[in-house]
């Protein structure tokens, strides 16, 4: 079985992991310090941050932001619900807003209009962006917007390492952008993520935030407010600095490999079977999720590729559709890409001739 995606772990990965399992320091030595140095290296950033999954990291980000208990934050419908679940846990309520078909990103025209219609008892406070499967958000975009109408901006970069946005890497010149390393993500370490930063106000609250409020002062260690324990072990570190050489090539081949589908499936594109998703130059290609027209049962679709040994899947969710967020008016898009959306499997490490047989097989199935 093609699967949906697997973790591409470089032979150094393991000799590193154990130097950490021997020298005694599983957390906080020196693999978490150099790879977060790397990370902020890699990434161009002020600061960066390991943390002990990107849920911890959105979470953080959050709470870091100091905003009052119920302020409202909005979030895109499509994306995978810990993006609004971790709101919900800093208290504060998320609100959400329509996508566009083909990025899957946040939709800047909704976003206008949900601020001018918004009808709650206070105004938002601040906006989460989601940049789904490694294509940016329209940043400038968003980012005129959100000065327009008073609203901080956090981004979701869960599965953006190394994806690019209208200004260069995303995280390189974010207030907060917070990264997963899940298995599913290009680089993994298990359980895992970051947060990059290039405010020191936020820095400071993050990294004391992650690890129990602590303060290091003359006396020893000081509790100057309430923290959580949201640290990466060193050996998953070790793993994750393993990877980051390798990442930029890796993102190149997803590159490629994604002109490989879009060239096999043109067919079915034009047949309007599928919507293909707009391949934006910085792209990172996390997942490649492609669009079952309407009145195409995915099960089957899912189910008859399974029996051709490829596994497909679900993409994301749609956070109003299960009913976790509130919004106003119609929301379509993410509703539509919840249920029609499908993922193909996709990974650096697979061949061109195993996307070509899977593109094939899609089209027999699809009969075109
Ligand atoms: C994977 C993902 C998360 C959650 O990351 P974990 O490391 O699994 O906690 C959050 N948001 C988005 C958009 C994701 O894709």
């Amino acid at each position: 079985m093609l699967t949906l995606s697997r973790p591409n772990i470089p032979s150094t990965a393991l000799p590193a992991m154990g130097d950490v399992l021997d020298s005694g320091m599983l957390v906080y030595g020196k693999q978490g310090l150099a790879f977060e140095a790397a990370l902020k290296d890699f990434l161009g950033a002020k600061h960066v941050f390991l943390v002990s999954s990107g849920t911890a990291a959105l979470h953080l980000s959050y709470l870091a932001l100091g905003l009052e208990r119920d302020d409202w934050v909005i979030v895109p419908d499509f994306t995978f619900p810990a993006t609004s679940s971790a709101a919900h846990f800093a208290n504060l309520r998320p609100f959400a807003v329509d996508v566009d078909p083909t990025t899957y990103t946040l939709d800047p025209d909704a976003l206008e209009a949900a601020l001018d219609n918004w009808s709650e008892d206070r105004r938002p406070r601040a906006i989460m962006v989601v940049h789904e499967f490694g294509a940016a958000a329209k940043m400038t975009h968003i980012r005129e917007i959100a000065r327009r109408h008073d609203l901080t901006v956090l981004e979701d970069a869960a599965c953006a390492i190394g994806a690019l946005d209208d200004n260069g890497l995303i995280g390189a010149d974010s207030l907060a952008a917070s990264f997963s390393f899940h298995p599913r993500k290009t680089l993994t370490t298990g359980e895992g993520g970051a947060i990059a930063t290039n405010d020191d106000a936020m820095a400071q609250r993050i990294d004391r935030l992650r690890n129990h409020g602590i303060v290091r002062g003359p006396n020893g260690v000081d509790f100057p407010e309430a923290g959580l324990n949201y640290r990466l072990t060193d050996f998953q570190a070790a793993l994750g600095l393993a990877q980051l050489p390798e990442l930029s090539g890796w993102i190149e081949t997803r590159r490629a490999l994604a002109r490989v589908y879009a060239e096999a499936l043109a067919p079915l594109a034009k047949a309007g079977r599928i919507t293909l998703p707009k391949a934006l130059p910085g792209h990172s290609w996390q997942t490649h999720m492609i669009v079952l027209a309407d009145g195409i049962d995915r099960a089957q679709v899912i189910a008859a590729m399974a029996e051709r040994g490829y596994q497909c899947g679900l993409g994301a969710q749609s956070v109003t559709d299960l009913g976790l967020v509130k919004h106003h008016g119609p929301i379509t898009v993410g509703p539509r890409l919840y249920h029609q959306g499908l993922a193909l499997p996709f990974c650096e490490s697979y061949t061109v001739e195993e996307l070509r047989g899977c593109a094939e097989a899609l089209c027999g199935v699809l009969g075109a």
